[in-house]
């Protein structure tokens, strides 16, 4: 359920800042409430409906290409996330646009159930959801307008990729498609399965095996295979090398692996139960990721959200709630010194191309004709995301306890303009949909 227009006027003009991939200009947008467009760009006439003041800058919608929404049309598990949830946190976050994960009870694994899951997805989140279709052993292509994801390795108990199929089998009817791939070989975790720690269980090298695997499956396939969120510094090593070689492969990292290791973990309040697959690395890995993203090594910032309780971490389930913070968090990663030029690549322009095929219209960028999906984020107020806050049903962030040194104050939604989501937003909306 995208909003639509309630004001009597059909466009709205803004001022501001406008960031993008190639730099910063103070500028004027004309955009259409009705088809959601960015109409005209410019010094345009007219009294500005917003102007904002410097400090405050306005991008390209942020766009999300890993998220677990966690609905299905069977509902069990919706007392965790669904799309209504998850879009709040989206636009609290920033985020315009998610890729959803399709490991789901009812996985869209077929034409109907993916149609099923399509129908909740656009009777009630608020962002724009591109729907992830499973790619496992005997599921064959039934569209070719959506991406797939491929667990090449167990991560979540309701999917049994692999069968007794070989890589090959199972990949080869997907030929010249996008396909995300979960990266770590299930011998190796399966050789390490009664080490001590959850790190030990799931070493570097089988993330760097299963990227091995895949890169050379995938280029005898011509398959763009893009590395879901990546933790090693010899995986991303592998990465270029094939890039370099002329494969077509695209990768992202979490703000989880950019920002902790197995050794600074402990000085963060949720340092102890930091639970997710692939699981922290080393500072040195760490290092090697940032310095990816920056030089674009790493195409894009992911979250791979995942909405567990804290009780559900610490308890061994694995994967942390990240879109509530994913503007707040760009804000931080620019304080460090990354030009927000590069931000607004890696977290909207770059991820708008891998999507392009999958999108209805041209994200990532302010130009006249592209989607009027903004995300404005005002650099003078720093913010410390409290429990409270959460829009995630997960009810938790692991940046509790840190400062933000900005914050995400609108995000517009196909030329429909949205706080971050209040009660009272949401109390509007779900009488909209009764
Ligand atoms: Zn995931």
């Amino acid at each position: 359920m995208i909003p639509n227009n309630s004001s009597s006027s059909a466009t709205w003009l803004l001022e501001g800042d406008l960031i993008e991939s190639s730099g910063l200009t103070r500028s004027r947008l004309l955009i259409c409430r009705d088809s959601g467009i960015i109409l005209d760009r410019g010094p345009l006439a007219g009294e500005p409906d917003i102007s904002w003041p410097d400090g405050v800058i306005v991008c390209p919608g942020f766009i999300d290409l890993h998220v677990h929404c966690r609905d299905d049309p069977g509902g069990s598990q919706r007392h965790k996330e669904d799309f209504s949830s998850a879009s709040e946190a989206a636009i609290h976050g920033g985020v315009v646009l998610v890729g959803d994960m399709p490991n789901n009870p009812d996985p869209p694994s077929n034409a109907e159930s993916y149609l099923r899951k399509r129908a909740l997805a656009d009777q009630h989140s608020l962002v724009d959801v591109v729907l992830y279709g499973l790619l496992a052993s005997g599921v064959t292509p039934f569209r070719d307008d959506i991406p797939w994801k491929c667990y090449f390795g167990p991560s979540v108990g309701e999917i049994e990729s692999w069968g007794d199929s070989t890589v090959e089998q199972v990949l080869a009817p997907f030929a010249g498609q996008m396909v995300m791939f979960h990266a770590e070989d299930p011998a190796i975790l399966a050789r390490h399965s009664d080490q001590p720690t959850h790190e030990q269980r799931r070493p570097a090298e089988a993330e760097v095996e299963a990227i091995r695997t895949i890169l050379k499956t995938c280029r005898a396939l011509q398959i763009h295979a893009h590395i879901a969120h990546l933790s090693t510094a010899d995986g991303l090593a592998l990465i270029e090398q094939a890039r370099r070689d002329g494969q077509c492969v695209t990768t992202e990292v979490t703000p989880h692996h950019l920002s902790f290791d197995i050794e600074n973990r402990n000085q963060f309040e949720c340092g102890s139960w930091l639970q997710m697959n692939p699981p922290l690395r080393t500072r040195r890995d760490r290092a090697a990721l940032r310095q990816g993203l920056i030089s674009g090594a790493i195409d894009c910032l992911a979250t791979d959200h995942a909405p567990h309780t804290i009780e559900e971490n610490a308890a061994g389930v694995s994967g942390v709630p990240l879109l509530d913070t994913f503007g707040a968090y760009l804000c931080r990663l620019a304080d460090e010194g990354i030009p927000w030029q590069v931000l607004v690549e890696r977290a909207s322009t770059t991820p708008a191309k891998i999507f392009s095929n999958f999108i209805d219209g041209h994200f990532g960028d302010l130009q006249p004709g592209s989607v009027a999906s903004l995300t404005v984020l005002d650099l003078r107020q720093p913010w410390s995301i409290e429990r409270k806050d959460v829009r995630s049903r997960a009810g938790w962030s692991p940046f509790e306890g840190t400062t933000f040194p900005g914050q995400v104050i609108e995000t517009v939604i196909r030329g429909v303009r949205r706080k971050p989501v209040t009660a009272e937003l949401i109390q509007e909306l779900s009488s909209d949909s009764s």
